[in-house]
């Protein structure tokens, strides 16, 4: 059977454009395809840039209360179509319908929050700088804004860019990952139907080429980057070398420090949401378990246990299941590899997530929970992003260890830490090298109204998503000093004449 490729959205018309590259997006709970991406070029590129910065100029007039009206019916249907969405989530990227639920509801608090844009685009005035002489400062938009998303969350990151960058009165071009496009169309079906004029959003697909195009077009202002860190690194630095504002937030190595005094149930509970939900698909996956001192010895055996206890299953189908497929086998396969990796350079496999089989999907992607025990520094496991459902465990035998240790990774996300002890909680948060850190939290992900501050190796750029950061990124400052003369008033030129 031959599949509709998916849609292109350029001046308030979706089609699909005439293209020979396509890939498939899979069911990953069985393997099916159930869509094909075309993959977009500098043409099609070029009519969606030029269809932005048109429809911006008329977008950046409607007051801000106008737009806001615009994403409040748009939270509403978000809201009516919020159990459809969720589905979709759950199909084209394998999480569980609760998993995938928390990824539309944390995108659409960004879109809530972006209605509050008229109290944050306020400016600010000083009279009498000099005197009669007032200043005063406004932002303004920026123009064509660009998103470029990664695979894992479909809903919540392209909602961590447009809803902010339209609501501060810019045009906005999606690309989704071409692994799931399927949320991301449906969400901009939806923002149109909530009344955005035609142009104000674009949708593009595609990888390289397409990115690329979208990096060079001189009429783009700025671009929102989110996916792995070599990508993001590139991102940025194309972007700026071609002029625009870039924020490329990347990958992620993310330490849980278990101190002895912690209460076990509470750090398992919480490393087993942030080891292994979202089969470990989460750049604030909480990937590695430090344990310190006398903490392995009860720390390990239960979170060995409830790893063991994670049923896989097609979550299109299952509501039981706690892990479904992998996005793509591709990434099922790497990580895979990678636990093999773990193996051979002398960790303990202590629970081996790779045999696991779901005798009525043979096909689907899956993958079980897997602990490998006794990592060191150095180890591919250590060292590179796995980005799937295995929990690494290192044993030191002091929290500062554990601290120096974060200090010399070149990532920078996330580190909480499970204890009791305030003062060592305090110790920790102050001085671990990390943008984003939790207590007594397995993965402290910011919501809407603060930035996703990730550091170093994680993040490129300056100011990051969400919060007031997004709006500072998303609009400019524009200064006016004004003087206003009485008649005859500061006449000088005139009456020596
Ligand atoms: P990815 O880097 O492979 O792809 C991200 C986007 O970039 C996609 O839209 C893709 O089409 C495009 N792309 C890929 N290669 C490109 C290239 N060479 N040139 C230009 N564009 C290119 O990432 P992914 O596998 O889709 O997503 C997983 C990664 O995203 C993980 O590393 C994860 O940690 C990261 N992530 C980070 C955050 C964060 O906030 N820091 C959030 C979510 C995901």
């Amino acid at each position: 059977m031959s599949l509709k490729p998916c849609p292109i959205l350029i001046n308030g018309n979706w089609s699909v454009p005439e293209t020979a590259e396509t890939s498939p997006v899979h069911n990953p709970s069985t393997g099916e395809v159930i869509a094909e991406v075309p993959h977009c070029g500098a043409d099609v590129v070029d009519a969606a840039v030029n269809a932005a910065a048109d429809a911006f100029e008329g977008w950046w007039q409607t007051p801000p209360i106008g737009r806001v009206r615009v994403l409040m019916r748009y939270c509403a249907l978000l809201e009516e179509n919020f159990e459809s969405l969720a589905a979709m989530i759950v199909v084209e990227h394998g999480k569980t319908i609760t998993e995938a639920r928390g990824d539309l509801r944390r995108g659409i608090e960004v879109a809530e929050y972006a209605c509050g844009i008229t109290d944050m685009l306020k400016g600010e005035v000083l009279e009498n700088v000099a005197r009669g002489i007032d200043c005063s400062m406004v932002r303004q938009p920026i123009g064509v804004c660009v998103g470029i998303c990664p695979y894992n969350f479909p809903a919540l990151v392209p909602m961590w860019m447009y809803p902010m960058a339209i609501a501060c009165g810019n045009s906005f071009i999606l690309k989704p990952s071409e692994k799931v496009p399927l949320t991301g169309i449906r969400l901009i079906e939806l923002f149109e139907e909530a009344g955005l004029p035609p142009g104000v959003f674009s949708v593009v697909h595609g990888g390289k080429e397409c990115v690329d195009a979208l990096l060079e077009h001189p009429k783009v202002a700025a671009i929102s980057f989110v996916g792995s860190s070599a990508v993001a690194e590139q991102i940025h630095r194309k972007g700026t070398a071609n002029g625009k504002r870039v924020q490329a937030a990347g990958g992620a190595k993310n330490f849980v420090v278990v101190m002895p005094d912690a209460d076990v149930g509470q750090a398992v509970e919480g490393l087993t949401d942030a080891a292994f939900g979202c089969s470990g698909q989460r750049c604030m996956a909480g990937s590695t378990a430090v344990t310190v001192g006398a903490a392995a010895d009860t720390f390990i055996p239960a979170i060995v246990d409830s790893a063991r206890s994670l049923p896989v299953g097609p979550t299109h189908q299952s509501t039981t299941a706690k892990l479904g497929g992998m996005t793509t086998a591709a990434q099922r396969d790497r990580v895979a590899g990678l636990i093999q990796a773990g193996v051979d350079e002398g960790c303990d496999l202590l629970v081996d997530g790779r045999g696991v089989k779901v005798e009525e999907f043979p096909n689907g992607f899956y993958l079980g929970a897997s602990v490998l025990d006794r990592v060191q520094e150095g180890m591919r496991v250590f060292d590179e992003e796995v980005f799937g459902p295995v929990l690494n465990v290192m044993r030191m035998d002091d929290v500062e260890t554990a601290i120096e240790m974060a200090g010399r990774v070149a990532y920078g996300n996330g580190a909480c830490i499970y204890t009791q002890n305030g003062r060592i909680a305090r110790e920790f948060r102050h001085r671990v090298k990390a943008g984003m850190v939790g207590v007594n939290v397995g993965v402290p992900a910011p919501l809407a109204y603060f930035p996703f501050s990730g550091w170093d190796y994680s993040f490129f750029g300056d100011l990051h998503l969400q919060g007031r950061e997004s709006v500072m990124f998303y609009t400019r400052a524009k200064v006016f000093t004004e003087r206003w003369f009485a008649p005859g008033e500061g006449d000088v030129w005139h009456k020596d004449d």
